[in-house]
């Protein structure tokens, strides 16, 4: 009996992923691109997987990074992306950068002459027919207008966010509770809330005229032509707020109103900071109403002067930029499956991930769960202690929706970091609390050989020391 295919819309980093895990697990697959047809603002061939910007996978060190992780369990998954950048690697230290026509010639070539895979060069305008009871859209940041409106119509009119601004995130061990404090503005309950749900860092008047100043004096991105898409009101960035008069971001998100600041209760606050927890596991921390449009190297500099966070790590710096993304964690099931419509999966950027690794890696996972259901197998999905399972959860499930805040998006696109882990304690050495830098090291290393362990589990194969026999 033949096995009805699976129909993958989109044929970059994530629909060429999930092309090929769909296929080397047996089940056919028709693959549409519309690349040949149609172009894209920002793709520049007709190549399968087409780096639209820089040739680089970021960090290969499985060891201590994130995304080196990632790149690590993707090989242990058989990954095509990771098996056509390995072959096509160009010196980069210790990044995988590749060779982007090498790359893209190669993924090509390989789905190209894969029996289970069709290719078929065309634009698909709308959802896809009923017919198709299997599908996975992986159309990427840059989904053409007829297909984002479709999907916008079909899961709500601000499900599908066109044009966001990007606040940054950072991560909660970074920051220093000894100067900022717990506390919800006028110690508001709210749904769900304690009182004390938002971080807050406190600015004098010195300190925040310095710091406006320095919004003013730093380097801002430029857009590029194709971005020309304007900023809506209610989101504009800070540096913005700040050209429009010295006291803008006091009365706007900088506000001191209802905040007692818990270390000097007798010294009111010039200007506030807050930071609003922005997943489950409470190891990462969002700037409020600060989306930012400064050089990623100035917005370091200028967010580090506010005080408590002279140390911040920052698990994503701010942006403004086009991005078709849906509203994933209300959307979709574990699964990447759209709950309202069963057999219709998303995957790659257009869920709330963000580069071409995570978007592959997302990919590899939607292609893998559809093509188990396909074969009537049960679906099972990465532990959340994997880079996998990290990922996916903040995609479906990790992320907390701001209630206080019903107007904005919070959810947004980010790259796999530790800070979507589960937390795990520095193992000790010789009976001793490592501290500072050996311990942030440590702690990722226990990190990563957990998710290696896990992820050989979840994929059946042997532990790593009974497979290098
Ligand atoms: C300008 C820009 C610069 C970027 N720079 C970087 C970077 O330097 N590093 C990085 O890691 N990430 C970068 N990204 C993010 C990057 O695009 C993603 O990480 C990655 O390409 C997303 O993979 P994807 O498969 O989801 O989407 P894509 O790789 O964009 O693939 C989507 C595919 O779907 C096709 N498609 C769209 N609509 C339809 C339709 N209706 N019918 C049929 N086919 C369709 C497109 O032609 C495309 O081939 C950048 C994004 C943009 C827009």
């Amino acid at each position: 009996m033949s096995t009805k295919p699976i129909h993958i819309i989109g044929g970059g980093l994530a629909g060429s992923e999930a092309a090929w895990q769909v296929a080397s697990a047996g089940v056919p697959v028709i693959l549409h691109e519309m690349r040949g047809v149609r172009g894209t603002d920002a793709h520049k061939t007709d190549g399968l997987a087409e780096l639209v910007c820089s040739n680089s996978f970021r960090s290969d060190d499985a060891e201590t990074n994130a995304v080196g992780l990632l790149h690590a369990e993707m090989r242990l998954a058989g990954s095509l992306i990771m098996s056509a950048g390995d072959a096509n690697q160009v010196p980069a230290g210790g990044a995988l950068a590749v060779d982007r026509d090498g790359f893209s010639n190669a993924v090509t070539a390989r789905l190209e002459a894969h029996p289970l895979i069709s290719i078929v060069r065309e634009e698909i305008t709308g959802l896809p027919p009923e017919d198709w009871d299997q599908t996975i859209i992986a159309t990427g940041p840059l989904t053409a207008p007829s297909l984002a409106e479709a999907i916008a119509a079909s899961t709500g009119a601000d499900a599908l966010a066109f044009f966001d601004a990007i606040a940054p995130i950072i991560h909660f061990d970074s920051i220093d509770m000894n100067v900022c404090w717990f506390q919800s503005r006028y110690d508001k309950v709210g749904p769900g809330g304690t009182g004390k749900d938002y971080i807050n860092c406190p600015m004098d008047k010195e300190q925040y005229d310095a710091f406006v100043q320095a919004l003013l004096d730093g380097q801002k991105a430029e857009f590029k032509e194709w971005e020309g898409t304007p900023y809506f009101d209610g989101c504009l960035p800070i540096e913005v707020m700040a050209e429009r008069g010295r006291e803008t971001l006091r009365h706007g998100p900088m506000k001191p109103m209802g905040l007692t600041n818990a270390h000097n209760p007798t010294v009111k606050a010039y200007a506030v900071v807050q930071l609003r927890q922005d997943n489950a596991l409470g190891t990462l921390y969002n700037m409020v109403g600060f989306q930012t449009k400064l050089k990623h190297g100035e917005q370091v500099n200028v967010l580090r002067m506010i005080p408590g966070l002279e140390n911040a790590e920052f698990a994503r710096l701010g942006g403004l930029h086009r991005n078709t993304y849906l509203n994933s964690p209300t959307l979709l099931d574990p699964t990447l499956q759209l709950t309202s419509r069963p057999g219709l999966r998303f995957a790659g950027q257009i869920t709330g991930c963000e580069g071409y690794v995570e978007s592959a890696a997302i990919g590899l996972l939607a292609g893998r769960f559809a093509a188990a259901q396909r074969l009537g197998q049960q679906i099972s999905t990465p532990p959340v202690t994997t880079a996998f399972g990290a990922l996916l959860n903040h995609i479906t499930g990790g992320h907390i929706v701001s209630d206080d805040e019903p107007g904005k998006r919070s959810f947004q696109p980010m790259n796999v970091n530790f800070g979507l882990f589960p937390v795990m304690e520095a193992p000790k050495v010789e009976g001793k609390r490592l501290r500072g830098k050996e311990k942030t090291v440590a702690k990722k290393k226990a990190m990563t050989a957990r998710a290696l362990v896990d992820c050989r589990a979840w994929l059946g194969l042997a532990p790593a020391a009974q497979a290098a026999e």
